[in-house]
């Protein structure tokens, strides 16, 4: 059985079978059976499918937040708006279906033009801080390219997705089409990785495992995605609307309590303005609410486990090269609770400043002038993504266009919109979610000619 446990009070939320080889295997045989019909239906048929997936996921809104709000311990009032999110991602992929255009191609002796295709059963395995939207990411894309999945979520949040197959079905997504499997990783999204009939996988998770996913899937030469890790700057140069920079810093890094990938958690800041952005962001870190995900003030949760808390913590130990600055207040045990905390200055070889902490832990690394600023941006493994706050318009843009990062935004900390394509450079991944983009992921490109002479 899969127990799963409520972070903020440390109870047992619901207890599950556990999948395992075999549930994986007959979800892969569902999916397959449902290939042929789901591929064929009616682009207009498919399209309208998908639009009552959406509008059923937004019927159901506070019931999916509430219980991705207790599952994945986050603040109901961002659960919402990630309902909401996943609710126009189906609606934004449900026009894909009519719109999946093709080339026609000028060449000798008869005529050539190029179809998309879909891959077939994809498999979709997705982390515990974001469960739902993330799996929405995929399942809407895939769906409407005509292919069918299997999604393995997170041992730790199963809830949410397994929630949402009910859904799909009562919204008129025939049988088979949608299937998920709750059980660990490291047997059925493993097993998804080397079945021979799965096509494509896509990831979010760590980079470990990602490089595990890459290496797994060569062997039947599957199409991968990865949406890995990240270790992202916010640039503050001393021409910025410091209040601004310094308001908005704290939700990029201890929004989700810090667990987001595309958490800003290395605050670049020039070396002029430090002591002023620091005031700032005190008072801006204190007053952060952390409290029960469920009350309407809350805009802090706990960490998923204690075993992250652990982990969080290893970084926070105080020592020279990343000293504690400042401190916010969290709520005693049960539950597992970690005060926002931002370590200042920060030597960039720290070990806070290299690798992903995944918690509400922001450093801040003082910089000289934006040779020194798109350097120390730079000097990660990762690159997903990054904010820049500056005045000058010449400059953001050159810095924007410098920095080896996926997903960049200018005197704003915002990553994620469902029209503009999302995902990493170097070691946090390869392949792009959401806009237009994705489609390419769960797509063949087929070229055919047809001779005329
Ligand atoms: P994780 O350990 O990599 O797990 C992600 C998913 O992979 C889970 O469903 C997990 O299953 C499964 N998994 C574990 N081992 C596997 C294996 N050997 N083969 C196949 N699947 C396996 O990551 P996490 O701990 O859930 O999430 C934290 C990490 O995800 C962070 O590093 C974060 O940056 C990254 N992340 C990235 C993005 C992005 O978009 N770039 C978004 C969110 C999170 P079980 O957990 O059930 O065992
Ligand atoms: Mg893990």
């Amino acid at each position: 059985m899969i127990q799963v446990i409520e972070p903020a009070t440390e109870a047992v939320l619901e207890e599950l079978p556990r999948g395992g080889i075999e549930e994986i295997d007959a979800a892969v045989d569902r999916a397959r059976e449902a290939f042929p019909g789901w591929r064929a239906m009616a682009p207009g048929e498919r399209a309208s499918r998908l639009y009552a997936l959406a509008d059923a996921v937004a019927d159901r809104r506070e019931e999916l937040a509430v219980l991705e709000a207790r599952n994945a311990g986050k603040p109901i009032a961002d659960a919402r708006g990630e309902m909401d999110m996943v609710a126009a991602t189906f609606r934004y992929y449900a026009g894909a279906p009519e719109r999946l255009l093709g080339d026609t191609i000028p060449v000798a002796g008869g005529q050539a033009f190029t179809v998309r295709e879909p891959l077939g059963v994809v498999g979709l395995i997705v982390p515990w801080n974001f469960p739902l939207t993330i799996a929405a990411w995929k399942l809407a894309p895939a769906l409407a390219a005509g292919n069918t999945v299997v999604l393995k979520p997170a041992e730790l949040t199963p809830l949410t997705a397994l929630r949402f197959a009910r859904v799909a079905l009562d919204a008129g997504i025939p049988e088979g089409v949608v299937n998920v499997v709750a059980g660990p990783g490291s047997v059925c999204g493993q097993r998804l990785v080397e079945h021979p009939h799965v096509a494509k996988i896509a990831f979010t998770g760590s980079t470990e495992v990602g490089r595990s996913i890459a290496a797994g899937a060569a062997a039947t030469i599957k199409r991968v995605t990865l949406e890995l890790g990240g270790k992202s700057p916010n640039v503050v140069f001393a021409d910025a609307d410091l209040e601004a920079a310094a308001a908005a810093a704290p939700s990029a890094v201890f929004g989700n309590a810090g667990q987001d990938c595309c958490a800003r958690s290395r605050i670049l800041v020039q070396r002029s303005v430090l002591d002023r952005f620091m005031d700032a962001l005190e008072d801006a870190v204190e007053s952060i609410r952390v409290g029960d995900p469920l009350s309407e003030e809350s805009e802090m949760g706990p960490l998923i486990s204690a075993a992250h808390r652990e982990k969080v913590s290893s970084f926070v130990n105080g020592s020279g090269d990343a000293p504690v600055a400042i401190r916010g207040s969290a709520p005693d045990g049960p539950g597992y609770w970690f005060a926002p905390t931002v370590l200042c200055p920060v030597d960039p070889g720290a070990r806070a400043a290299r690798e992903e902490i995944f918690g509400p832990v922001a450093t801040v690394i003082p910089f000289g002038d934006e040779n020194d600023a798109i350097r120390l941006a730079n000097d990660t493994v990762y690159g997903l993504s990054g904010s820049i706050w500056t005045r000058d318009g010449a400059r953001a843009l050159r810095v924007a266009r410098a920095i080896d990062a996926g997903v960049l935004s200018i005197n704003s900390n915002t990553s994620v919109r469902v029209a503009t394509p999302f995902g990493g450079f170097k070691q946090s991944g390869y392949g792009r979610e959401l806009g237009p983009h994705a489609l390419d992921a769960y797509t063949e490109v087929k070229s055919i000619y047809y001779a005329t002479s």
